[in-house]
């Protein structure tokens, strides 16, 4: 097998690009193409070449065959029991469109081998809600809820979020403690081992800590503590953060779908999917070679 070259996604702004893998397996697929559809393994192996999972496929938490997830060092397909040689892993990366992301995109999508269809990237539209809650979903993913750290983590990540041109990883060197700052309305300040957040901010950031962990019995977890929807919503309305976003509904949930368009913003969004076939490719070929022997 080539050496593989890894794409380099450093200079996106953090948070603009959320990674999938999946992984597929060939052996369910070369079923489905000469058993189900009757081809013979040579047309067979040209059809699966050009085959082109869709995004729902690449990136849906939950698989369906012929895809799967697994972490396990030599994972059994789940459907037929094909042993390792015959998965192929799909790694997926989806970059937010935006003025901060537009430059790096460019020059990322110019790097890639256009031979052979090593790469595909496809263009969607979404809205601004869905891609803020697959960021949540990822940040779950990436949080030990069990660690006291992730909500410094998650903080951080949130921050990075909303301002990317800031170095946090400057800014959370050495941190211990994250607090509400009564001295600034705006912004954020470091003073020796805390940051100190403006209360809005500081606000967004409890929201995102709920919306991570919130579970229906007990709320969620967040700097201030576990609280419900209700608690975390009186917190924002004595803050003054909802008079301050024109934010005048009294239901809850209406009040909790308007903070959403507060924090996640609304309208429209790109995204742009790099998908990564290279190791589909190659699998492809060798399982073909033993195939058709
Ligand atoms: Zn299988």
């Amino acid at each position: 097998m080539s050496t593989r070259r890894e794409l380099d996604f450093s200079a996106f702004p953090p948070g603009s690009v959320t990674e999938y893998a999946t992984l597929v397996c060939l052996a369910c697929i070369f079923d489905i193409f000469t058993k189900q559809l009757g081809l013979a393994p040579r047309s067979a192996y040209s059809e699966i070449k050009r085959y082109s999972p869709s995004i729902k496929e690449l990136t849906s938490r939950q698989a369906v065959r012929p895809f799967f997830d697994s972490d396990e060092k030599h994972p059994r397909c789940p459907y037929c029991d094909a042993a390792k040689r015959w998965h192929a892993r799909f790694d997926t990366q989806a970059i937010e469109g935006g003025k901060s992301s537009e430059a790096p995109r460019r020059a990322l999508i110019k790097t890639l081998p256009k031979k052979g269809d090593q790469f595909s990237v496809l263009e969607v539209k979404t809205d601004r809600r869905a891609a803020f809650f697959d960021w949540l979903d990822t940040l779950r993913l990436n949080l030990d809820l069990t660690e006291e750290h992730w909500l410094l983590d998650s903080t951080r990540s949130f921050l990075e979020r909303r301002e990317p041109k800031t170095n946090w990883t400057e800014v959370f060197e050495g941190l211990r403690a994250i607090r509400p700052s009564a001295r600034i309305s705006e912004g954020w300040e470091r003073d020796g081992s805390r940051l100190f957040l403006a209360p809005p901010l500081y606000n967004e950031a409890l929201l995102v800590q709920y919306l991570v962990s919130r579970s229906h019995e007990h709320g969620g977890r967040t700097l201030e503590g576990r609280l419900t929807l209700a608690e975390l919503i009186g917190r924002l309305r004595r803050g003054g953060y909802l008079t301050t976003h024109g934010i005048t509904a009294t239901d809850q949930f209406e009040i909790l779908e308007k903070l959403l368009d507060t924090v996640a913003g609304a309208g429209q969004l790109k995204l742009y999917f790099v998908v990564d076939r290279r190791e589909f490719l190659d699998k492809v070929k060798s399982v073909y070679a033993s195939y058709a022997n």
